[in-house]
């Protein structure tokens, strides 16, 4: 079946964390702090790849995740940056964040689009130390990278999109004025996949027309197709409606194209509005009244029409030509609007996340916060300094606050991860 829609999971790499150390020399007894930098996470970015037709992959894959960054050494060195993960995907897939269904990025040209972000390393003590500091025995963790749920949904990119009831001859039609080769077949239900080819005008134009499966084939039968379809219209520049008018299969030229106009409208009224020009199929098997008759109500409706048989492919040279000449009129292929995660936005996640809950028992002050585990890695609490500045991030986060909230006293004991110590105003 075709996937055209999946929802995953991405996590961009966490930073390495900064370092503790001191320099280490011959007859030198203590040096000065040389701890390295974390290096960064990795990103995670997505990429346009023509192989590729269909979201079937995520099916089987959903979580992604980048690499970390390393973290810092001794001797300054800083840690290696977390490798990228570029995740590969149909072009014209859009990704949206699945919480509030904003767009990250419409994945429509060759530039691969950074979605999440990896976080930035943190310093090692080499930045710390200052003329009354000699030996800051902390350094800060890394930061976390941007983890998300998104949504990934396929809507094709194409110039020229054709509709119309099964059987009708789409798929003939595509495959003779380009090089796709859809399937072909006197039942319904043929195409299930579209198919995209380029239409070459002359030498120097060409355009994309998409062969989607029937509107009402898997609707009618209720498999859950039909519909769904649609969204890879939406793009399109232009419909290419084309009609069976030979009433070979005992069908009114008239009521099929109006019923697919229903289906346009009922889906978006922007795509009924959208230019369209009308092939009358099957001419071979047509009488000239069939065809005359049809003429006059497509173009009486404001249509162009265009006469074709596109099994022995009359009139597709014209069919064509007016679809091109139509398409040098119109705006290009639309592209959704993206709201990418910016870097403000970011702080003010990380804030929100600097979640915390205090616990009293028994006379202590039980801290718990994901944000201060991988602080205490980084910080050295049989130092003076360190713990100075362990309790200014305590203070910038709001946790003495709240600590003072719950009655805390000086000298009362706090206790954060297994780690205690004295409360000190
Ligand atoms: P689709 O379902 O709209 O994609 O229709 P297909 O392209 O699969 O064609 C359905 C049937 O109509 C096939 O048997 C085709 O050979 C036939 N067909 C397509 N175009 C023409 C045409 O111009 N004249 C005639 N007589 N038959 C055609
Ligand atoms: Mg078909």
């Amino acid at each position: 079946m075709f996937i055209d829609k999946a929802t995953i999971h991405v996590r961009a790499g966490s930073g390495g964390n900064g370092a503790v150390s001191f320099r280490r020399e011959k007859y030198i007894a203590a040096g000065g702090p040389d701890g390295g930098d974390g290096g960064k996470g990795g990103d995670i970015l997505f990429a346009a790849d023509t192989n590729l037709s269909s979201l079937v992959d995520f099916r089987y894959k959903r979580k992604y995740a980048a690499e970390n960054g390393e973290n810092g050494g001794a001797k300054r060195c800083s840690g290696k940056s977390g490798k990228d993960l570029v995740i590969r995907v149909p072009r014209g897939t859009v990704v949206r964040e699945l919480e509030t269904g904003r767009i990250l990025a419409d994945i429509s040209s060759d530039e691969p689009v950074v979605v999440a972000k990896g976080g930035r390393g943190g310093a090692g003590n080499q930045h710390f130390a200052t003329s009354t500091r000699q030996i800051p025995r902390f350094a800060k963790p890394g930061k976390p990278g941007d983890e998300l749920d998104l949504s990934l949904e396929l809507k094709l990119l194409a110039d020229v999109g054709l509709v119309g009831f099964p059987n009708v001859g789409k798929s003939t039609l595509i495959s003779v004025v380009s090089a796709a080769k859809p399937t072909i077949a006197n039942y319904h239900f043929t195409t299930l996949t579209p198919v995209l080819g380029v239409v070459k005008v002359d030498d120097r134009q060409n355009f994309v027309m998409a062969d989607i499966p029937g509107l009402i084939e898997g609707a009618s039968e209720g498999i859950g197709l039909g519909h769904d379809f649609l969204r890879h219209v939406e793009r399109c520049r232009l419909i290419v409606h084309v009609v069976d008018i030979s009433g070979m299969e005992g069908r009114d030229p008239k009521e099929d194209f109006l019923a697919i106009n229903r289906e346009l409208a009922n889906f978006s009224e922007e795509l009924v509005a959208r230019p369209q020009i009308v092939a009358g199929n099957k001419c071979d098997m047509a009488s000239e009244e069939q065809i005359n008759l049809f003429r006059s109500f497509v173009e009486g409706k404001g249509y162009a029409f265009y006469p074709i048989s596109a099994a022995t492919r009359k009139g597709t040279r014209e069919l064509i030509g007016a679809v091109a000449s139509a398409l040098s009129q119109l705006p290009p292929v639309k592209q959704f609007e993206a709201q990418p995660i910016s870097d403000e936005e970011r702080r003010l996640r990380e804030a929100a996340d600097r979640k915390f809950t205090i616990t009293v028992e028994n006379g202590v002050y039980y801290v718990e916060a994901d944000f201060l585990e991988s602080l205490l890695m980084t910080v050295n609490m049989e130092d003076y300094e360190s713990l100075q500045y362990f309790q200014r991030m305590l203070r910038q986060s709001g946790i003495i606050d709240a600590l003072e909230e719950k009655g805390i006293e000086e000298g009362d004991t706090v206790s954060i991860f297994g780690f205690q110590f004295d409360f000190v105003k």
